[in-house]
């Protein structure tokens, strides 16, 4: 299979240093304290996040700090084949990276003996669903209320046909060589995540690893403008009661109007 073809396009188009399209939209569940939407390329994702609240079972409770409890999850039908339904050896690893990831930036000790419930559902998958999963997440996080440190922005990046792209599609997942999916906290520069599948020289890591770094600045910008289109509805809602009455805000039936939050 050509993955890059002689004009050094992929398969889809694209350049090796683009990002597939990505949406964002903050603040789109009414019951939980914080949520998001995202799609990324085929990915579609919503994360909700419950919390600070009291830890249950109480035996999980840490007496210095909140628990950050993340659960992954891919619907049956966010895949071609019907994916089992429950709990895998998969989605327990994201959800342990995705948890780990989040607690470097959540303010965890203000909040000791609680816990913040993070949901990550995958509606439809089309390869890189963990970082477009945690980067759903943090904007989640935030959208909630939970003091930060920074934001989490995830991006892979990887090696197909012997060449370093950014953001691999499910071909290149599939039959490329290498995949290599990072978060980073851009404030800081601080690696939260970083796994690697597959192989690369020394100086292929460094492309890799300043490729998934100028992207994930980029994804940020996107994630700041969700929130702060969140917070500006919001505002508008409260400006606005008697028509905020009419059409309470939260409801999303009018969502389509205004899709390109990024
Ligand atoms: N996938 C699938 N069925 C599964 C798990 C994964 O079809 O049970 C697909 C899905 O499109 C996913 C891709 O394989 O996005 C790559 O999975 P991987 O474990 O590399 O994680 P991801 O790239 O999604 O973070």
């Amino acid at each position: 299979m050509v993955l890059i073809n002689d004009q050094g396009l992929r398969m889809d188009g694209r350049r090796p240093d683009q990002l597939r399209n990505i949406k964002i939209e903050a603040g789109v569940l009414k019951q939980a304290d914080g949520s998001c939407y995202l799609e990324w390329g085929g990915n579609k994702v919503m994360a909700a996040v419950y919390g600070p609240r009291e830890c249950h079972p109480r035996h999980d409770q840490d007496p210095t700090k909140a628990r950050v409890r993340v659960r992954y999850n891919m619907a049956a039908f966010s895949v071609s084949d019907r994916k089992r339904p429950g709990p895998d050896r998969r989605s327990q690893e994201i959800s342990k990276i995705s948890s780990e990831a989040l607690e470097h930036v959540v303010l965890t000790s203000l909040y000791p003996k609680n816990a913040i419930d993070v949901f990550i559902e995958i509606i439809e998958a089309e390869a890189g669903t963990r970082c477009a999963g945690l980067t759903a997440a943090a904007v989640a996080c935030a959208d909630a209320g939970i003091p930060m440190r920074g934001m989490v922005t995830a991006v892979a990046a990887g090696k197909v046909d012997g060449k370093v792209c950014l953001d691999l599609s499910r071909e290149e997942d599939n039959y490329g060589e290498t995949d290599f999916p990072i978060a980073i906290v851009p404030k800081t520069g601080e690696i939260v995540l970083l796994q690697q599948d597959g192989h690369f020289s020394p100086d292929e890591l460094d492309q890799a690893l300043e490729m998934a770094t100028d992207a994930a600045m980029r994804v940020y910008e996107m994630q700041k403008a969700a929130l702060l289109a969140r917070y500006q509805a919001q505002a508008q809602a409260e400006d606005e009661p008697a028509e905020a009455e009419a059409a309470p805000a939260g409801d999303h039936d009018h969502d389509h109007e205004d899709p390109e939050v990024a």
